[in-house]
């Protein structure tokens, strides 16, 4: 393990205050929110530079207070969570996720509550609700599926009906391969993600569904490089990890411009305080820590495999060791919970995706080589994140050998009307660029996880911690 000396640490710099924003002689709302941000920012790290004598393990990732308020959260909500009455899943992924990272495992009657909680948000014609009795819904439905997997049992598993999801994710395919959150809803880049998600997490055979969706998808990367809600909108960082995540599962990351991509999410990584913002001219937020984060191991798989960079070959081209330190001395509340910046309110969202970021930073794989670089006190470390799919890496793992056993399964439309599925596998979307016809080899295989997407599951599946997995701003929403 890397450590990084004290007295070199990233907050700690001597020059830091040159890094700071300013108007240019034009102020406006937004430089001035910023400037306001920064000197909250600059006071924290004021504070660790002048703590004397200065230890590694000052700074600190607050575990035991962090798994205290996510234990609670996951027992015990006030009367103003009635708001989040629609998005119940994602409560407990949040608090799940957030545990695994902290290596934190549930006992047996804790995993049975929440199974049978997701059990109840399932609905008879296909996907989860946002809780019992409420309308299937795209976003509800990745949550679920990751809170499952998260909990790895063979009866977490089972709670997931893969024909009826199947079907589900059928249903809500558009004709011009986007998916809509639910039944007569909206459509966006969120419900995509979702979509693909699940299907391979959980190994569904619907490939012939999304002979469009990678074409669709690449038209909402902007001239930024970043990705949008849905064509013609704003880059954006939730929309952008959902945009290239799908496209990575499908195999056709190969499809974005990548190097534009690239250039726009190292842009976003903030000079002063070291975490990221999610769009262009916003303030830093910690929960793009992973938004953001999450997208470098996937552009490090494209373009290492691409150019043969021999000189990125040790960490992801962002700089890691500022982001820990953003999260670790910013964006800790001291009564547990994690916050977006200085100032916030600490929420179950936010300390799920500044874990996951905190991840991302700390855990670097490709190929064979794997590398930890832990900023601060030893015990920091969290456990590694997929960056698919921001489940644990051995939960992803032991999913995928479950459902690997189980009879393969497709949308009942497909098996009624195989011609169906045959006509729908024959719309291959245009060229954008690129040599490689992916949808071809999407059609060929009879397996849901393709070729590339295999590679870059191995490449980090290889590098996962060999443990059994615990025994025990988001797609939600729009952007904040
Ligand atoms: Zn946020």
């Amino acid at each position: 393990m890397d450590h990084f000396d004290q007295s070199s640490l990233w907050c700690c710099r001597e020059d830091f205050s040159a890094d700071k924003s300013q108007h240019h002689g034009v102020p406006t709302v937004t430089s001035k929110e910023q400037m306001k941000v920064e000197e909250s920012i600059s006071a924290y790290y004021q504070f660790i530079y002048n703590k004397k004598p200065f230890k590694t393990e000052d700074l600190k990732l607050e575990r035991s207070r962090h798994v205290a308020y996510l234990r609670h959260g996951l027992k015990n909500l006030s009367k103003s969570f009635e708001f989040l009455d629609a998005s119940r899943p994602w409560l407990v992924y949040w608090c799940l996720h957030a545990l695994h990272l902290l290596e934190e495992s549930l006992d047996l009657d804790e995993q049975q509550s929440v199974i049978d909680f997701l059990a109840r948000c399932q609905c008879s014609d296909g996907g989860f609700g946002g809780g019992p009795g409420q309308l299937a819904h795209l976003a509800p439905t990745f949550a679920a599926v990751n809170a499952l997997v998260t909990i790895g049992t063979p009866a977490a598993f089972a709670v997931i009906n893969r024909q009826s999801l199947a079907d589900f994710l059928a249903r809500m395919v558009t004709a011009e391969g986007s998916f809509r959150m639910h039944e007569g809803g909206e459509v966006d880049i969120r419900g995509t993600y979702c979509a693909v998600s699940v299907a391979r997490l959980c190994r569904l055979a619907i490939h012939p569904l999304m002979s469009r969706t990678a074409s669709w998808i690449v038209h909402c990367q902007t001239y930024e490089g970043g990705f949008s809600g849905s064509p013609g909108l704003e880059a954006h960082g939730g929309y952008t990890f959902c945009g290239l995540a799908a496209l990575a599962l499908l195999d056709c990351q190969h499809l974005a411009d990548n190097n534009r991509l690239l250039r726009w999410v190292a842009s976003r990584q903030m000079r002063l305080s070291g975490g990221f913002q999610g769009r262009t001219n916003k303030l830093v937020d910690g929960c793009y820590s992973f938004w953001q984060g999450a997208l470098f191991p996937l552009l490090h798989h494209t373009l290492t495999s691409r150019d043969n960079h021999a000189d990125t070959d040790s960490c992801w081209l962002f700089h890691c060791e500022a982001l820990q330190n953003y999260l670790l001395v910013c964006c800790q509340h001291p009564s547990g919970g994690l916050i977006d910046k200085p100032g916030k309110s600490p929420d179950f969202y936010h300390t799920c995706y500044t874990l996951s970021g905190l991840s991302i930073a700390q855990h670097f794989c490709y190929g064979n080589t794997s590398k930890l670089s832990v900023v601060g006190h030893d015990a920091n470390e969290v456990a590694m994140t997929h960056p698919l799919y921001n489940v644990g890496m051995s939960a992803v793992h032991a999913a995928k050998s479950y459902f690997m056993q189980q009879p393969d399964v497709q949308p009942s439309v497909f098996s009624a009307s195989p011609s169906s599925a045959t006509h729908n596998a024959n719309q291959v979307p245009s060229r954008v660029n690129g040599t490689n016809n992916c949808n071809d080899r999407m059609d060929a295989s009879a397996d849901a996880v393709t070729e590339a997407s295999q590679r870059l599951h191995i490449s980090f599946a290889q590098a996962a911690p060999s443990v059994t997995p615990n025994s025990g701003c988001s797609l939600r929403q729009g952007p904040d």
